[in-house]
């Protein structure tokens, strides 16, 4: 085994690549640039380099300076983890010729398998069947609107040099097809410095599936099994699972002895993926391979129990493969979400800032691997990946089951994530059913939000979430506790039950909470309905609550301020405003919109930050109209016109801060 290794990488994969050298006894040597001085994984390495700037082409890019830093910390090796320079051959070659090995394959099967056209003329080599289309490159119209009329519109034009779904351009009909001709060869240049692009079937609704596949230098190539990653986002992965829903033993076969012939064909040796597209219909055709460790590998391991970074190593110290393809078992299911620092509210911009409070989850048949802690400062400079949260199970429900607990107790706080929209998608009817695509999020989202409401079910125990706490806050005001002292079932004498109204998102509930004798466990109902609810060891702490609802352990994420408490759990979130009934009774007046409006006045509903002014003195609104949108405790909320009218006045500004009660707009007469 090696010595030493260098890490020419970053963040999550750094510190999984380390992990795995750690239990080897393989010393590490971390790189990092002046953003990632304090980054954890710096810390984990035995030692570290700095690269130089920020910008990952003055500092994780600079080929020369990472082999430089091996050769003068003694590593024997480079890992490239993934993105960076692990698909760049040229450095796979330098690394090479310094005398020191690239734990990945060679550079001329980098640099034939990196280039899509050519790597897709090598498939059909091998005999691997790849999207009906042509490998040539197009750059005039004439070519374009030939190579459609054979194919069959839609065609699908895509950048030869390709990665990160940039570029790609969907063509439905022939008058589509200049302007994204066009479009496409601008985006290809802007992305990749070259714009050679080819032109392929699009494939209507079809799943990403993929095979891992691990070669040694003496012809040896196994399969691992599949990876289904059809949940994707403009063309890039966001959950992704193994075994997949639409792949049986006899297709798992018949794709992975493809994948291993195209390997072969390559000469491949390392770790790789082919990627396969499927059709409606179960026929799988090649679209690429990628030469490197994936970010979606740890579903892979969680099903086989390998260690596929060791394996690399291995194949890299020029081991033979230490098994054949018939001892290689899948044990269970696995899948995977990305958590990335982006704004599903904001077209999922990215977002940066520090991370302020940071709570991950934690348990059986889960894996969180990231880079991040509370603290870390999330730059605009590198990918948007914070972590990666695995769940294991014996079914593939039980696996979806694990996700969605750790999901709901990951609290991520001082920038937006997407940790509640790819909750979302896991809880949606039709990823639970499988019914998986790659236009998933297309079809069953909108503007980063799931078109479905959430079961009442759902919202009842969001509720008895809100107003458990809302009651332990009041509980520790009259009893004047600290905090933290307080454990909710212990403040309360019980009593026949406390009622309180908890108005939703478009609905008012009752609620009524009964301790127990029993005093961590209550019987509460929401309108007619009663839930049997137990605190164990009432947890509120660090924003999540547990609690066990009908037998059923559950975590929510909550926040309060006053008697607004906004819940997250399953992907969904409200806010929730709690009364009592007395305050109820004095509060008629307020909570519904039409109340809100005191001659002519428009009163804010709840306290916030003014994030967009929607109408301006003089328009004509409509009853129902987005007037003034509001975000509060990380929601943001539309207030709508009371009545048709005319606007007088617009009181409020744009970033302005307002309590409830403040005047939004002023109606003429
Ligand atoms: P990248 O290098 O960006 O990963 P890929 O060729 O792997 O590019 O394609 C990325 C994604 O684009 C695929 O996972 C799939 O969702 C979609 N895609 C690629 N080729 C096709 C095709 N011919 N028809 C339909 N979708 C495709
Ligand atoms: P942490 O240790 O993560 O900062 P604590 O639970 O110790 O969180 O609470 C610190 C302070 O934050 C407390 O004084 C409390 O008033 C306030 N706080 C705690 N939980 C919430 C919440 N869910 N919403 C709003 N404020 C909270
Ligand atoms: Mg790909």
């Amino acid at each position: 085994m090696f010595n030493k290794i260098l890490i020419a990488n970053r963040g999550e994969i750094a510190i999984r690549i380390i992990r795995t050298c750690k239990r080897l006894g393989v010393g590490t040597v971390a790189v990092f640039s002046e953003a990632d001085a304090r980054s954890i994984y710096i810390r984990e390495a035995d030692e570290a380099v700095f690269l130089g700037p920020a910008r990952a082409k003055d500092s994780y890019l600079v080929k020369e300076k990472l082999i430089e830093s091996a050769l003068a910390h003694q590593c024997e090796a480079i890992h490239p983890g993934y993105g960076f320079l692990s698909e760049n051959a040229e450095f796979a070659g330098m690394v090479a010729q310094a005398g020191l090995v690239f734990i990945g394959p060679t550079a001329s099967a980098i640099a034939i398998l990196g280039d899509k056209t050519a790597s897709k003329d090598l498939a059909i080599q091998a005999g691997v069947p790849v999207v009906p289309g042509f490998t040539n490159t197009i750059s005039l119209l004439e070519e374009a609107q030939r190579a459609a009329d054979q194919i069959g519109y839609p065609v699908l034009l895509k950048p030869a040099a390709g990665g990160g779904g940039k570029g790609m351009r969907i063509v439905f009909s022939e008058k589509e097809l200049e302007d994204n001709l066009k479009a496409c060869r601008q985006e290809t240049m802007k992305a990749f410095g070259d714009d050679a692009i080819f032109m392929e079937r699009y494939i209507v609704r079809p799943r990403h599936v993929e095979m891992q596949i691990l070669a040694d230098h003496y012809g040896n190539v196994v399969y691992l099994g599949e990876r289904e990653c059809s949940i994707q986002r403009r063309y890039q992965k966001i959950i992704e699972e193994t075994p997949s829903m639409a792949v049986d033993g006899a297709l798992r076969e018949r794709m992975g002895k493809t994948a291993c012939d195209l390997a072969l064909k390559a000469g491949y040796a390392n770790a790789g993926t082919v990627e396969f597209i499927m059709d409606q219909e179960g026929n799988f055709y090649f679209i690429e391979m990628n030469t490197r460790l994936q970010v979606e590998h740890p579903v892979t391991e969680m099903v086989t129990g390998l260690d596929l970074v060791e394996l690399q190593l291995r194949m890299a110290v020029g081991e033979a493969l230490p098994f054949g393809q018939q001892d290689i078992t899948v044990k269970g299911w696995a899948i995977e979400a990305r958590i990335c620092a982006e704004d599903p509210r904001r077209d999922f911009y990215p977002s940066t800032g520090i991370i302020t409070r940071y709570t991950a989850p934690r348990g059986r048949n889960l894996r969180v691997d990231t880079g991040i802690e509370a603290g870390s400062v999330v730059s605009v400079y590198y990918d948007s990946l914070l972590a990666k949260v695995v769940a294991w199970g014996e079914t593939r429900e039980e696996a979806r089951k694990v996700l969605v607990y750790a999901l709901n107790g990951y609290h991520i706080e001082g920038l937006a994530t997407n940790v509640d929209f790819v909750n979302a998608i896991l809880n949606h009817p039709a990823f639970v059913n499988g019914e998986l695509s790659t236009d998933f999020i297309e079809a069953h989202f909108e503007n980063g939000h799931v078109k479905l409401a959430p079961p009442f079910e759902r919202i009842h125990l969001m509720s008895i979430a809100a107003t458990l706490v809302y009651h332990n806050r009041q509980a520790q005001i009259r009893e004047s506790l600290k905090p933290m002292a307080a454990h909710v079932g212990g403040v309360y004498t019980p009593k026949e039950y406390t009622p309180y109204v908890v108005k939703g998102e478009n609905d008012i509930l009752d609620l009524r909470l009964q301790v127990d004798s029993n005093p961590n466990a209550w019987s509460i109902w929401v309108n007619d309905t009663v839930y049997n609810v137990v605190t164990p060891d009432f947890e509120f702490y660090r924003r999540r609550l547990k609690l066990q609802i009908n037998g059923e352990p559950h975590v929510f994420r909550l926040q309060y301020h006053g008697n607004f408490i906004w819940a997250a759990f399953c992907g969904a979130a409200r806010i929730f405003e709690i009364y009592s009934p007395r305050e109820w009774a004095l509060a008629r007046y307020m909570p519904t919109v039409e109340k809100r409006l005191k001659s002519n006045q428009l009163e804010c509903p709840m306290p916030g930050l003014i994030v967009d002014i929607r109408v301006q003195k003089g328009d004509r609104v409509y009853k129902g109209q987005e007037l003034v949108i509001i975000e509060a405790m990380k929601m943001e909320s539309a207030v709508a016109s009371p009545r048709d009218g005319e606007i007088e006045d617009v009181v409020v500004k744009q970033g302005q801060a307002v309590e409830m009660g403040n005047i939004l707009v002023v109606f003429k007469g």
